[in-house]
């Protein structure tokens, strides 16, 4: 027997980019961004914080532009 109402449930509504703000959202109902994060431990001065920033592709593209500008590498691989 299926037992039909109205529920309230939390639901994703959008990814937004954490520079420019914008839905990371694709025409196919997707998304595509970049999501970075750090995890501090006990030895650092952010002692068990979580840090976390989602770009879109455009943002991303930037900030690892940044990266190699000061020496960084960026790798990447085909997945
Ligand atoms: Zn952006």
């Amino acid at each position: 027997m299926k037992i039909i109402g109205i529920t309230e449930k939390e639901d994703l509504i959008d990814i937004v980019c954490d520079i420019c703000g914008k839905s990371t959202k694709t025409e196919f109902d997707d998304y595509e961004y970049a999501e970075l994060s750090a995890r501090w431990g006990y030895s650092s001065s952010k002692d068990e914080e979580y840090h976390e920033v989602c770009l879109c592709e455009k943002c991303y593209d930037q900030v690892t532009s940044y990266i190699e500008s000061i020496g960084g590498k960026v790798t990447i691989r085909s997945y």
